[in-house]
């Protein structure tokens, strides 16, 4: 067994003999890997003292040499990509190959982090009035807070914390507890790329440490992913203490098939889609539309034939395409929605409960699941399964698919497989969500767009990443400036000008 997962502060590793633990498992085996430290609120604290105290030289950095750094960064975290990659699998347990995809993502935004001199440009306008220039420049908030989840433990960081420092603000970030080493070993790279200490503090811990963030009043804004119901709670607990916050949530994806979509291509689509990373993502698909008869029976036979050879086994298997879900109780609680949706009467085609990976029976694998002739009220539609459990919904109309759609409560990706490019445009211009595909199951924006969802699935005003993170983490300023020539040239004037 390692030495317990601690924390990254001031540039130090810390770990404090006191210290809460928690058991961190390895779900292809379902033994206990390793312990990560829980974080006091002294512990926290300190952090953001260390984050504090490091803003005001790293704000006065000039950008350009901010992006050096990232670009330093962007190519030792390539350098050392296997090593971040094996922590991912062994912790969260998705294939290597999706550890690497997962890992290139987050790169991505590194590597949008290094533009920030050309991001930083601002606005500016001359003669807005006799002699007067006008512009907006944007300024860093200071000490910037970060909570992930467990789902993408290098990405997620990933999306945050480079943007923020390339702004000139100082971060703690709070991974999940659940796959904690890959964040931590992130932070430590950080730091050899010459991300100068206390600038980029890592903390792992539960409750106690993002209570904390939510509460200290040196931090300045919160970035969350994660659930919704904690999402709804960070984005009123912050806002409450006075924090920027955007919290970004959970979502139930739906992809509609139209009858005259391209199916074998739909269906390759969907399987990487609902069933990639065991269905543990905020953009999985989760709920398959059919409009019409023809095409939700044909759509099913081929989902069950093709789901009949999805390789299931552990990450670290080069042949595996799914690997386990996260843990013990996440697995009961996929399991528990599958048996729910049998007694609430859908059609279980697929039955993922019977699968078993030899040599790894404690591991938490489940099998790809589907479903046929499910209905809006049954739990297994409402409700975010976070598993490998896709759900066919019958429709008669892509009015009635979209309406559907609108009336969930998340709205964070959606897509529809089509040839027509009337309703592909339909579609487009008015489905409630904010990220949605044409033909593309998982339409994730790249780094240089912004990530975020409607309705129940973003609590705040802006996305992740992109453009709008250069907006989350700066402050307007807007500067009027004139300098008279010569003397007293106006009298006090008591009206606006007209
Ligand atoms: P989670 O909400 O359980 O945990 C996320 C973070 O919140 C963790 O760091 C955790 O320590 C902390 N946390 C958990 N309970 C808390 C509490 N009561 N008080 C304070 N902090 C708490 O989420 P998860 O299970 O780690 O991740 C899966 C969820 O994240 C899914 O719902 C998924 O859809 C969502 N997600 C959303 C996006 C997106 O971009 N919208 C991306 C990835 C994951």
């Amino acid at each position: 067994m390692t030495t317990p997962t601690a924390h990254l502060i001031n540039g130090q590793i810390v770990s404090c003999p006191q210290a809460r633990l928690q058991d961190v498992y390895n779900p292809a085996t379902g033994a206990v890997s390793g312990k990560v430290e829980l974080a006091s609120q002294a512990t926290v604290e300190a952090a953001i003292a260390a984050a504090e105290a490091a803003f005001p030289a790293w704000r006065d950095t000039i950008p350009v040499k901010r992006a050096r750094i990232l670009a330093r960064f962007q190519r030792l975290l390539e350098e050392r990509a296997d090593e971040i990659c094996a922590a991912i699998t062994a912790e969260h347990g998705k294939v290597t190959d999706d550890a690497r995809g997962e890992l290139q993502r987050g790169i991505e935004n590194v590597e949008f982090a290094t533009y920030i001199p050309e991001l930083l440009k601002g606005e500016h306008s001359k003669n807005v009035g006799p002699r007067i220039d006008s512009w907006s420049e944007f300024q860093p908030l200071g000490v910037v807070a970060g909570i992930t989840p467990f789902n993408f433990p290098a990405m997620v960081p990933l999306w945050m914390f480079p943007a923020a420092l390339a702004c000139g603000n100082t971060f703690v970030l709070k991974p999940s507890e659940r796959d904690p080493r890959a964040a931590l070993l992130i932070g430590q790279i950080a730091l050899e790329a010459g991300v100068p200490p206390g600038v980029l503090n890592v903390v792992n811990g539960d409750k106690e440490a993002v209570d904390t963030l939510l509460t200290d009043k040196r931090v300045q804004a919160v970035s969350f992913v994660g659930s919704t119901p904690i999402a709804e709670y960070i984005y009123a607990t912050a806002s409450a203490n006075g924090k920027r916050v955007q919290a970004l949530g959970g979502a139930k994806n739906h992809a509609v098939i139209m009858p005259d979509a391209d199916l074998d291509n739909a269906v390759s689509a969907l399987m990487g889609a609902a069933y990639g990373s065991c269905g543990e993502r905020c953009m999985a698909i989760s709920v398959a539309v059919a409009v019409g008869n023809e095409v939700a029976d044909a759509l099913v036979a081929k989902l069950s034939t093709t789901l009949a050879s999805l390789k299931v086994g552990p990450g670290t298997e080069a042949s595996a395409e799914m690997g386990p879900l996260i843990s013990k109780p996440h697995f009961e609680k996929v399991r528990g929605y599958v048996d729910a949706g049998v007694a609430e009467g859908a059609t279980l085609v697929v039955d993922g409960r019977t699968l078993k990976v030899a040599g790894h029976e404690q591991g938490y694998f489940l099998g790809g699941t589907l479903f046929d002739h499910v209905t809006p009220e049954m739990s297994i539609y409402k409700d975010e399964i976070f598993g490998p459990v896709l759900c066919v919904v019958r429709a008669h109309s892509l009015q009635e698919a979209m309406d559907l759609i609108d009336a969930h409560e998340y709205g964070n990706g959606t897509c529809i497989f089509t040839r027509d490019g009337e309703a592909a445009r339909y579609f487009t211009d008015l489905i409630k969500v904010g990220m949605v595909g044409v033909n593309v199951p998982l339409p994730v924006p790249v780094a240089y767009h912004s990530f975020g969802g409607w309705k129940r699935s973003l609590f705040g005003d802006l996305s992740a990443y992109g453009p709008d993170a250069v907006r989350f983490y700066t402050r307007r300023k807007t500067i009027s400036q004139r300098w008279p020539t010569g003397g007293v040239r106006e009298t006090a004037q008591f009206a606006f000008p007209a």
